[in-house]
């Protein structure tokens, strides 16, 4: 039997189980108790907080005959079935998966019956946000007039792309990131169950790591549990987290006090190429700082609770003045403000280092203040500002939420000293003879396929996805033109993609073509009018490539006109489905 991952062995199954949401938990229990469900549930919350596993525990407490407390028995037929997604009556739709759109078409001709095993038919729709406008229209209307015994459950991580006449019409329930000390206690708990040896510090690592989620921290266990040998230790645990975060941090804030802006930025970007995410990186950053005046303070408390520190680390606390780092602190929350809304966070990030270096150095240059004439470096550093805020400018003027303008602006603007050469030969090739069918089995276990790389790998592979896959080739575009260039040269990595893929998917080992995302849409296009005989004419139905290919297309990225296709493709398909639904 194939390895199984402890975030699905170890999915909690009643309330009681979900980690951290207790609030939220007791009043969908009381709900059930009480039979005062709705028909309708926005489950929101960052990644791995339980909004799924949530979901489906009350798809089970709502049809459960046996349910005890607003708890599902987990033993029963209903139960069962359920737990191992074969349950007719509870279907889980993925709105980011290709299939989106399919499945939810199901819904026209499957809504309008009645359950036909439990007493509640219930639609998990997972990332919600990703559903086209047209298939949140019909969303909406199905959920103005609700289906008898129908319940619709929505998951997202992105709660403000959803319409608000959407979120109105459901009960809503924000999942809040999970505490370290739950995670801590429940990864101790599993670990206990499978008979695993640990030292307590190590969980705190991995709790901290992962950054409130659930399914996160049971990930980077499953790593440090196959890399240590018998015990999970605390070396082990910093191996397979920390290393990474606080050694390139350490890096990164001394060169930001001593104020060194390029050592800075050139670390900033290779902890940004690394995969590392933004917002994560600022949080880190916080943390790190707000422990430097811990450490000020009362250093065993900190060294107890992080476990161990590094010299460096030590050093910086100690030399410099709290005053300084409470200056950072106050550009970090700054920042961490300004990135909340915007998709270019790298660049406010890249401003940031020029400040933090910049605010650092200040008391000093003014301490030492003779000539009024500001030296060349403060020049080049003001010229940096001047440069990035006018980036910053353009792009706020630009609209930076204009979803196709983004991953062109963020890769020009963080990478525009290197030019990556892009295969289109060998994308052609896999586009000749790419189906639908390949991609789908590719996107069903890339969850997993991550999950069986190395950390390093995975963080690289973290910013990219499979846009195309045929069966010799598969297409992967990655969002940094930096990570992409470094995952074309690493072998070993593409021979891994290509080994555990063959595990996951029936000996299917395609060559891996790396791309960046900025290139797919060109790509794609290129390809198409390659392929068409004269200009201008459309696809028909005898050609089975282009078939294929636009297949693909109607589901993949939204680029406008695709997109547009899949709205008209939704609005016929569900002005029908409504009529039905309203006439039965
Ligand atoms: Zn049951």
């Amino acid at each position: 039997m194939a390895y199984q991952a402890l975030y699905r062995v170890w999915r909690s199954q009643r309330f009681d189980d979900v980690v951290g949401q207790k609030a939220i938990t007791q009043t969908l229990k009381n709900a059930i108790i009480q039979k005062k469900t709705s028909h309708a549930y926005l489950f929101t919350g960052p990644r791995g907080t339980g909004k799924t596993s949530a979901a489906k525990i009350f798809a089970k407490a709502i049809n459960c005959k046996h349910s005890v407390d607003g708890e599902p028995c987990n033993e029963c037929e209903t139960c069962i079935a359920i737990t191992e997604g074969r349950l007719n009556d509870v279907i889980e739709i993925d709105a980011a998966s290709n299939n989106g759109v399919e499945e939810i078409r199901d819904i026209r001709d499957k809504a309008k019956y009645a359950p036909t095993q439990a007493e509640y038919k219930v639609y998990i729709i997972d990332e919600v946000h990703m559903l086209s406008t047209g298939a949140f229209n019909a969303l909406l209307k199905t959920l103005e007039e609700p289906p008898q015994n129908v319940i619709f459950i929505l998951a997202t991580t992105e709660p403000h792309k959803i319409p608000l006449t959407i979120i109105s019409r459901t009960q809503r329930f924000d999942f809040k990131r999970i505490g370290t000390q739950d995670i801590v206690d429940h990864l101790g708990y599993i670990l206990k169950q499978i008979d695993v040896d640990f030292e307590e510090q190590a969980l705190y690592v991995i709790g901290r790591a992962a950054e409130g989620g659930m399914r996160d921290a049971l990930s980077i266990l499953d790593q440090t549990i196959s890399f240590s040998d018998e015990k999970v230790t605390l070396t082990d645990a910093m191996q397979v987290t920390g290393s990474l975060t606080y050694e390139m941090m350490d890096q990164y804030i001394s060169n930001c006090v001593t104020g060194d802006v390029e050592q800075a930025l050139e670390v900033l970007e290779s902890i940004l190429s690394s995969g590392k995410e933004a917002r994560r990186f600022l949080e880190d950053l916080l943390l790190y700082c707000r422990d430097l005046l811990m450490f000020q303070q009362a250093p065993n408390l900190l060294a107890e609770k992080v476990g161990n520190l590094t010299q460096n680390f030590k050093e910086l606390a100690e030399q410099t003045a709290a005053e300084k780092i409470y200056q950072m602190i106050q550009i970090l929350s700054d920042t961490q403000n300004d990135i909340r809304f915007t998709n270019n966070a790298n660049i406010y990030l890249e401003v940031a280092t020029v400040k933090l270096a910049k605010s650092v150095r200040k008391p000093v240059e003014i301490s030492n203040e003779t000539q009024p004439v500001p030296t060349e470096e403060i020049a080049t550093l003001q010229q940096q500002i001047e440069h990035l805020q006018k980036e910053l400018t353009e792009l706020k003027k630009n609209g930076v939420t204009a979803k196709e303008a983004e991953p062109v602006k963020a890769t020009r603007a963080t990478s525009s000293k290197n030019t990556l050469r892009i295969p289109t030969e060998l994308v052609y090739k896999v586009l000749n003879e790419a189906t639908k069918d390949h991609l789908l089995n590719v996107k069903n276990v890339w969850d997993d396929l991550l999950q069986m790389m190395s950390v390093t790998q995975r963080a690289m592979l973290k910013a990219s996805e499979p846009v195309a896959a045929g069966p010799n080739g598969l297409v992967i575009a990655f969002e940094y033109e930096i990570v992409c260039g470094r995952a074309m040269e690493d072998e070993e990595m593409q021979l891994a993609v290509h080994n555990n893929l063959s595990r996951l998917v029936n000996n299917y080992a395609p060559d891996m073509i790396c791309i960046t995302k900025e290139s797919w849409p060109k790509l794609r296009q290129s390809f198409i009018s390659q392929n068409k005989e004269t200009p201008g004419e459309q696809p028909n139905e005898d050609r089975p490539v282009m078939n294929e290919e636009n297949h693909l297309l109607t589901e993949d990225e939204p680029a406008e006109e695709v997109n547009n296709q899949v709205v008209d493709e939704a609005i016929a398909m569900f002005g029908e489905a409504l009529v039905e639904v309203i006439n039965d």
